[in-house]
């Protein structure tokens, strides 16, 4: 079977590579470079309970995803000798009320028998470093965090061992149809990449390419700005979670506090008020990180679909999607690319 790919994040590349071990012959087609956009721009948390406690998604599926990915590394890794430093080093996820202490201590009786509410002593003996939680807060100790601009170098190398053909620089304009069936991609340039299968993994970019077939009215991008501090005292081992907020220690001095949820278009500005507004939460939350040096300062446009991710088959012939994973394709990429492999079954 040949399938024809848009979009080079890591929800079309990790698809690209699963297909391609089942034996797909695989075209992808990316408009710029890979993991060129929200791919790289993410935290890297593999946040499946924390994410699932606030609402994100729910939580038997986000451990599936969760778990995949810790399968599936060590196989990456060994071969492209590429590591993306993935470490279970657990999500903290701060109460900041009585009432959502007890809120979460049943939700997680409930769904996540792993986590477990600590009290405010606990938390200090965890995590000297942390500002008082005067209600506590929920440790996931299986929860973890990787670096994404290492696993996509990781995921570009594997590409390039294989013999998925990959075309860069490439803007997909259309889905090609012949008749009622996908058959292709019709790329600016006016050629065609012609398919038993078409997927469409373009990103926020996706509903461009499908809503001409009546498909998709709900993807939009939802900025989100991230902020990498360099403390030269305070410590943090697990991530920390403070509703949407978070802070993701690297592990090597390094920490990526994020992030903001704006839905402002395709806008890929960093904003002054974001960057002021995540050092205050940072050293709100960590004393010891007021004053920290600055590293960086990025966004990325997350692909947000309400409804969660649209992965699998369409209800236009040969037309498969895997986009509108939101705050959390990393953490998903390995599962949908499992779950879109089944759905061609291949
Ligand atoms: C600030 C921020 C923090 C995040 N933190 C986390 C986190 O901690 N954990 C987590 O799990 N997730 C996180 N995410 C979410 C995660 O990054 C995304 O859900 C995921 O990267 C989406 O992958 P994707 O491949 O669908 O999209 P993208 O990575 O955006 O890739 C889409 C690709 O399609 C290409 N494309 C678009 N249009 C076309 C076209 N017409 N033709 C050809 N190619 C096209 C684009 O160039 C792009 O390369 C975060 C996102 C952001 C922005």
């Amino acid at each position: 079977m040949r399938i024809v790919v848009a979009g080079g994040g890591l929800i079309g590349t990790c698809f690209a590579l699963e297909a391609h071990a089942r034996g797909a012959d695989v075209v992808l087609v990316e408009a710029t470079g890979l993991h060129a956009e929200a791919s790289t721009a993410g935290a890297g948390i593999l946040g499946a309970e924390a994410e699932a406690v606030t609402g994100a998604h729910g939580s038997a599926e986000a451990v599936a995803a969760r778990e995949a990915m810790f399968a599936w590394l060590p196989h990456l890794e060994a071969a492209t000798g590429l590591s993306a430093r993935a470490a279970r080093r657990g999500t903290l996820v701060r109460c900041s009320s009585e009432e959502e202490a007890q809120r979460y201590a049943r939700w997680c009786a409930r769904e996540a028998p792993s986590g477990r509410l600590l009290s405010p002593a606990e938390v200090r003996e965890l995590q000297p470093s942390l500002a008082p939680c005067p209600f506590g807060a929920l440790l996931f100790e299986e929860d973890g965090a990787l670096e994404p601009a290492r696993l996509g170098s990781a995921v570009s190398a594997a590409l390039r061992s294989t013999r998925v053909e990959v075309r860069c620089g490439a803007r997909v304009s259309a889905v090609l149809m012949d008749g009622s069936r996908a058959v292709g991609l019709t790329l600016e340039d006016g050629s065609h990449v012609g398919g038993d299968a078409v997927v469409v993994a373009a990103g926020a970019w996706s509903a461009e390419l499908v809503r001409p077939l009546g498909l998709e009215d709900e993807l939009h991008p939802l900025r989100g700005q991230l902020l990498e501090l360099r403390p030269s005292r305070g410590e943090l081992r697990p991530v920390l979670f403070e509703g949407k907020r978070y802070i993701v220690p690297r592990g090597d001095g390094r920490y990526v506090v994020g992030s903001t949820m704006e839905r402002v278009g395709f806008d890929k500005r960093t904003t002054e008020e974001a960057r002021e507004e995540l050092r205050a939460f940072a050293a709100r939350v960590v004393p010891a990180f007021e004053g920290a040096e600055v590293g960086a300062h990025w966004c990325g446009l997350r692909p947000f679909r309400a409804a969660g991710p649209r992965v699998g088959a369409t209800p236009v012939p040969g037309l498969f999607t895997s986009f509108g994973h939101g705050r959390n394709g990393i953490l998903f990429c390995r599962k949908s690319a499992l779950d879109l492999a089944a759905s061609l079954a291949l």
